[in-house]
């Protein structure tokens, strides 16, 4: 028999998991869950509204003040590393959720356990050093032996979360385990296109005695229960990743009660390689920057600007790597390129491919989509780009990588090409010169740059977005701000 735990997980009937226990049913209808690699479905997962996400807001603002609330920093590092083991001792079966749900390949499934049990285990750390200060305040003409000042720092309250489909796992855990360091409650939303991570992980808090009510899900559509979460007057905080458009929607929801708002969103990330780089790890560290996950990630390294001097060979060798890269089932670790999410995806992807051909780019590798079974679409290479092509101006969310070049131009000049962008997420410069490699971090207009590297993630380091990329930083201590509100004490005496 191989009924994997996985197999078992999908078979079950899935909805809600709200006050500790699976809601099986919805006021919404019901998502079927497809494998993007095979397009057959391979679970249900019972829709809900405005109706769920109110239930949900409302245990979750009790539980605030239940237990959870009364826990000492010590309990709740207990049950954040008692959940991180869980994810660890899960991995295979987070693996194969992850593959199914998403189609991811498996050698970046198999990121998914780890990267949330590091996620936990930093963020536990964390509850025991959230602390307020005491200031040298002379309010009210009181002198320092009359009055005593301090700040405490409280959880912000209950956050509602909505996530999208690209990485299920590590995209929730990301809002989950700073939530639960604060001592917040959480009402999550995930993508209809990868809803299952959520509710597993749901589970595996659960278990490991995270109280019932503090972490909640209610599946269904964005334009509902989204749209429910992000208008709702008792959610104190919503922290939302996904795209620029949904997150000005989320911010124009969010004044009815001015809840406070993080956003994550797009990109069109540039990546500029010097003549001086090493292009051994130039070629495919500026191919995966393109490639992972099928370019289905916001930091996709999508516009490369090239030193013309190199710019064929990068090219060449871009093109190479691409077509050395199997497509196919992320199920089969041979594969390095599964499929896109959806139809809707790679029909998006493949309008690409046709106004890349009729504005004059050059393809070098791919521009197809492939097999009829499975939303499968080649790593593509356009070379001969222009600033105004629409593969150069707008997020994809596919694996298609547009070259430009550049010649004699200053520092300056060279970064409002760069920066000739509304999004501000990440960027990359190759090069093997200190100069060239601190003189551009400083002049690019994101808020990640990597030096002979392309987005590096670490727990320890905040990510985040300028300008149309987004509001807040995740990771990191900064991450924990967007969780917390500071109360200002001051006592008096005669
Ligand atoms: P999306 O369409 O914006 O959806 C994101 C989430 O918002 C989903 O849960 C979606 O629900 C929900 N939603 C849709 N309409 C809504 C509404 N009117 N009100 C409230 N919620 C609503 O994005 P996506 O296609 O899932 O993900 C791709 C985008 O996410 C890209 O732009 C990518 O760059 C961005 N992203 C950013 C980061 C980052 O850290 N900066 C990370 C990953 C992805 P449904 O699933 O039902 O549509
Ligand atoms: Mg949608």
């Amino acid at each position: 028999m191989s009924n994997t735990p996985a197999q078992q997980f999908l078979a079950r009937s899935h909805g809600h998991w709200i006050d500790g226990a699976a809601v099986p049913e919805g006021s919404q209808g019901e998502i079927v869950v497809i494998d993007p690699a095979t397009e057959a479905p391979i679970a249900r997962v019972a829709a809900g509204g405005q109706a769920e996400v109110d239930r949900a807001v409302a245990v979750a603002r009790r539980a605030l003040h239940g237990p959870w609330g009364d826990m000492t920093a010590d309990e709740r590092t207990q049950i954040m590393l008692k959940f991180a083991g869980l994810m660890d001792a899960h991995a295979e079966t987070i693996t194969e959720l992850a593959i199914l749900d998403n189609g991811m390949p498996r050698v970046i499934a198999e990121s998914c356990a780890p990267f949330g049990s590091m996620f936990l285990r930093y963020y536990a750390g964390w509850t025991s050093k959230i602390t307020g200060s005491t200031m040298p305040s002379a309010a009210q003409g009181k002198r320092p032996s009359q009055l005593h000042a301090y700040t405490l720092r409280e959880p912000i309250g209950v956050v509602g979360a909505i996530t999208p489909w690209n990485y299920p796992f590590g995209m929730e855990m990301l809002k989950i385990a700073p939530v639960l360091a604060t001592g917040c409650t959480l009402v999550l939303k995930p993508a209809e296109d990868a809803p299952l991570a959520a509710l597993f992980m749901a589970e595996l808090a659960s278990e490991a005695g995270v109280p019932a009510g503090v972490f909640n899900v209610v599946n269904g559509l964005g334009e509902s229960a989204g749209a429910a979460v992000a208008a709702h007057d008792d959610i104190d905080k919503v922290s939302f990743t996904g795209s620029t458009d949904v997150g000005r929607i989320i911010v124009r929801a969010a004044a009815g009660n001015l809840k406070k708002v993080s956003l994550e969103l797009g990109g069109k990330s540039p990546v500029l390689v010097y003549p001086d780089a090493n292009l051994e790890t130039a070629i495919p560290g500026v191919a995966m920057a393109a490639f992972m996950l099928q370019g289905q990630n916001c930091v996709c390294g999508s516009r490369v600007f090239a030193h013309v001097s190199i710019a064929e060979q990068l090219a060449e060798g871009i093109a190479k790597f691409a077509a050395s890269m199997a497509i196919g089932p992320g199920s089969d670790p041979k594969n390095m390129i599964g499929p896109l999410i959806s139809a809707r995806q790679r029909d998006r992807v493949a309008g690409f491919f046709d106004s890349a051909a009729q504005e004059g780019a050059r393809c070098l590798g791919g521009g197809t989509r492939v097999g009829d079974r499975g939303f499968f679409v080649a790593p593509t290479v356009y070379t001969d780009c222009t600033p105004d092509m629409r593969i150069v101006r707008e997020e994809i969310f596919g694996p298609v990588l547009a070259l430009q070049t550049f010649d004699k131009e200053s520092p300056e000049e060279l970064a409002a090409m760069a920066n000739d962008t509304n999004y501000g997420l990440s960027a990359s410069v190759w090069t093997r010169d200190l100069r060239t490699a601190h003189t551009m971090s400083r002049l690019i207009d994101a808020g990640q740059v990597g030096v002979n590297t392309h987005a590096a993630m670490d727990p320890t380091m905040p990510f985040g977005g300028f300008k149309q990329s987004g509001w807040g930083r995740e990771f990191g201590a900064d991450a924990l701000e967007l969780y917390l509100r500071t109360k200002a004490v001051t006592v008096t005496w005669d």
